[in-house]
């Protein structure tokens, strides 16, 4: 196993929900280690770049408004197969799916208003984590 960085956002319905100490106890108690984070209004911009791989799908444009809607805490974790381990601990894309215990069954409203995101790739994890950190702001 390898020493794995990838990131992650509470989004806009668990923050609302104030649910983001909630989350971060998920993702720490699974062996993830907060090594960034910072809460930030995403601009209209931002979210259609983040999301830019979905911008042909139907739910496109909901999708920016909803990561738009609220605030969200964008986060840097670091752990043993770190990728990996958190996909696990958010649980599959929509709730309905999710197994018991992940963050999404636990608090997801909805397939979109889904509580986390986490990096699907390390080719993604260091693309995402460089759009809104600097590497001076991350330390272990
Ligand atoms: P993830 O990697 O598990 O977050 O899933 P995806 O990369 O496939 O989708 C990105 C995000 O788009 C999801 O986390 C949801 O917030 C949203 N999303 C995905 N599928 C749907 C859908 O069918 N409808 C809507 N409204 N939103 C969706």
């Amino acid at each position: 196993m390898a020493l794995e960085r990838t990131f992650s956002i509470v989004k806009p319905d668990a923050t609302r929900r104030n649910l983001t100490g909630a989350i971060c106890k998920m993702l720490e108690d699974g062996g993830l280690r907060i090594v960034a984070q910072k809460r930030i209004q995403m601009t209209q911009a931002q979210a259609e770049t983040f999301y830019g791989v979905h911008k042909e799908r139907p739910f496109f444009g909901d999708l920016v408004s909803f990561m738009t809607s609220g605030p969200v805490v964008v986060q840097v974790l670091e752990g043993e197969d770190a990728i990996a381990r958190n996909r696990e601990i958010m649980g599959a894309t929509n709730p309905a799916d999710a197994a018991e215990g992940t963050i999404r069954k636990t608090f997801a409203e909805s397939i979109e208003a889904n509580s986390a995101h986490g990096s699907d790739s390390a080719e993604n994890a260091a693309i995402e984590i460089a759009y809104f950190f600097a590497g001076c702001e991350i330390t272990g």
